[in-house]
């Protein structure tokens, strides 16, 4: 038989029908849509700031011009914000899109990544993607990344390392000591990525900040943050990436698309960095109904992660994909934990006080 040619043997042998785990259709809702409860997929429960809103309205009048391929505005707030040159400043379609192209840029097809399980579904997208050997490394029972499994996951063949802090679904964070062994031990021939999705909620939390300890690594390195979490953007699609040289930066503009942020995205991104009050509220918030949940969950006698993040996983005593089919019969939407092992462990994001009350009470009839 002859091979065939389309497509490429690499996307010919990703999962067959593969689409985007989101979930977010409920199937057979006693409720209708617009009352579903949507704490499965780690967006904010609040809108953006009014400020942001204002100048996404105004800047849809705009969108008969193509958006600033060189993103001007964001890139030099967000430069000047974090401390960086802003020809180090990468925006991309959410940070998402970061991920793919870091492998793009990383992977031949056959080297070897290290990402943590279970973690972010993206990066196994983006190992798959580009034909990368994916070699797992389990979380630890503190639900943040196990460093010292990472570093002894890596060979003379690999070419990524992936951490996340605070990892997702797990919510656990590393303190400096963890990504100064990180930044000793990854060789210079491995891209070294940093996911800080949840950066703010991390220093909300008391976290440590890895940028200067990121700054003495020797290799290629990077740190992806985003406005879908904190600033509660998940909608506009903004992620940035802070390149750790002009040589990992040149790379991520190779293989970008041009237009990549939309006007709007821009407009509103940039807004919303002139409001942190606004981000405040929502990390206070945040916390507040996180050690509700955390603590009606432990009630209900789960085990729940010690979490940072606007999310939070936990043990039960019921198979997760039964919990989660049975809320949603109460019109909520949480999800479950991938990988052997976590069949029994929820994720659900943080809501209002309003989601947590519906939860909380939803759960004490399901569990
Ligand atoms: C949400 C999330 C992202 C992606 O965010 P974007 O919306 O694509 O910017 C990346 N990494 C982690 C760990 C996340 O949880």
């Amino acid at each position: 038989m002859t091979e065939p040619t389309f497509p490429t043997k690499i996307i010919r042998n990703m999962p067959a029908g593969r689409r985007p785990p989101t979930g977010r259709d409920a199937k057979a809702s006693p409720v209708p849509p617009e009352k579903v409860r949507r704490l499965n997929l780690n967006e904010s429960p609040h809108p953006p700031s009014p400020v942001a809103v204002k100048a996404m309205q105004d800047a849809a009048a705009n969108v008969n011009r193509y958006p600033d391929p060189s993103w001007h505005n964001l890139a030099s707030a967000i430069a000047d914000r974090v401390g960086v040159p802003v020809e180090h400043v990468i925006l991309g379609n959410g940070s998402d899109e970061l991920i793919v192209n870091a492998g793009r840029i990383s992977l031949e097809p056959g080297d070897e990544m290290v990402v943590p399980v279970p973690s972010f579904p993206g990066y196994y997208k983006c190992g798959a993607v580009n034909g990368a050997e994916m070699v797992m490394v389990q979380i630890r029972d503190d639900a943040s990344c196990d460093v010292d499994g990472i570093i002894a996951a890596i060979t003379d063949k690999t070419r990524l390392v992936i951490c996340a802090t605070p990892n997702n679904p797990t919510g656990g964070m590393l303190p400096t000591a963890e990504i100064e062994k990180l930044v000793a031990a990854v060789p210079e021939s491995a891209f070294l990525l940093l996911d800080e999705a949840y950066y703010e909620f991390a220093i909300h939390a008391g976290g440590d900040d890895h940028l200067a300890t990121m700054q003495k690594h020797k290799g290629p390195w990077a740190i992806f943050r985003t406005f879908s979490k904190a600033y509660g953007l998940a909608g506009i699609r903004v992620g940035y990436c802070i390149a750790g040289s002009d040589e990992v930066a040149d790379a991520f503009q190779n293989v970008r698309s041009v237009f990549n942020v939309n006007v709007v995205a821009q407009a509103g991104a940039l807004a919303a960095m002139s409001d942190m009050d606004h981000v405040k509220m929502i990390l206070d918030a945040t916390k507040t109904e996180r050690d509700r949940i955390s603590a009606g969950l432990t009630e209900l006698g789960c085990a729940p992660f010690p979490s940072v993040g606007n999310f939070i996983a936990a043990k039960c005593d019921r198979p997760a994909a039964d919990i989660v089919a049975d809320l949603q019969g109460h019109g909520i939407l949480i999800s479950s934990l991938m990988g052997a092992g976590y069949e029994n462990y929820i994720r659900i994001t943080i809501g209002d006080a309003d989601d947590t009350d519906a939860l909380l009470a939803a759960l004490k009839e399901v569990l």
